[in-house]
């Protein structure tokens, strides 16, 4: 079961990984009130609907005032969203997320997913993070770095010090780094995740680390011990005939 991604951040913000503040809207109104209240003078404005390369088809939109905020949001809203990741049909979106808006000074590649070949769960990491992952895996998947991590041993430093340095961190971004792994390995243990993804994680404009996307996919089987995650089903984003089976 995927989440969306404003679920999944308030999860990474449970776990300790840094998201920018954001509000869930499902009116323009609602979306320039949540603006408003997190302040600034830049906005994100997000469609909600579980797909990623929303960026590259206008569900992820910059708000540089109230009035901008309002109009992304209703341009989105009621609309179907068709992204690479969802095929011609699309996906409803009936919410946005307005966000804070961030400088971004690198994009980063992060996620957690099980190698079914090692038996182990593994970080994949990338420097070349950001909108063209797909195409970075397909035509330069040296690019992506691999770490199998052993189910008793856990997440040991010297593997978090080599997806740092592959991604080309340094200084003290290298402990934020540190800390973000270990949050993340956790949330995918205890909640029984399938896939957990960050993309892009960011360094802003002071330097420091930023997950600015998030993607959690929830294992199925688990969702019975996981009751607080499986009411965070939306079926509106769900194929009706996987559903029925
Ligand atoms: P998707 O993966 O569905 O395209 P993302 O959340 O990754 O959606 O957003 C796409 C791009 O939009 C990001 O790579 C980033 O460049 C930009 N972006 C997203 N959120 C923010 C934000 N809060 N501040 C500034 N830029 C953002
Ligand atoms: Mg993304």
């Amino acid at each position: 079961m995927n989440l969306h991604e404003y679920q999944s951040k308030q999860l990474f913000a449970q776990y300790g990984i840094p998201v920018p503040p954001g509000r869930v809207a499902s009116s323009p109104e609602e979306a320039e009130a949540a603006a408003k209240a997190l302040g600034g003078s830049l906005w994100v404005v997000k469609a909600q609907v579980h797909a990623g390369g929303r960026g590259k088809v206008g569900g992820v939109k910059v708000a540089k005032d109230l009035d901008a905020v309002r109009a992304a949001t209703k341009a989105m809203l009621g609309t179907t969203l068709a992204t690479h990741q969802t095929g011609p049909e699309g996906l409803p979106v009936h919410q946005v997320y307005a966000e804070a808006g961030s400088k971004i000074v690198r994009e980063i590649y992060l996620s957690l997913v099980l190698n079914r070949e090692a038996g182990r769960v593994a970080f994949v990491a990338s420097a070349a993070g950001g909108m063209d992952i797909e195409e970075v895996a397909e035509h330069t998947p040296e690019k992506l770095i691999h770490v199998n991590i052993h189910p008793t041993a856990g997440l040991q430093d010297f593997q978090v010090r080599q997806l740092a340095f592959a991604v080309g961190l340094r200084g003290a971004q290298i402990a934020q780094f540190g800390k973000i792994a270990h949050a993340l390995y956790k949330l995918y243990l205890e909640r029984d995740a399938a896939l957990v993804e960050i993309n892009p994680l960011i360094v802003n404009g002071d330097g420091d680390l930023l997950a600015l996307d998030a993607k959690i996919n929830i294992e199925d089987n688990a969702l019975f011990r996981q009751k607080d995650l499986a009411a965070m089903r939306d079926a509106s984003q769900e194929n009706a005939m996987e559903r029925k089976a």
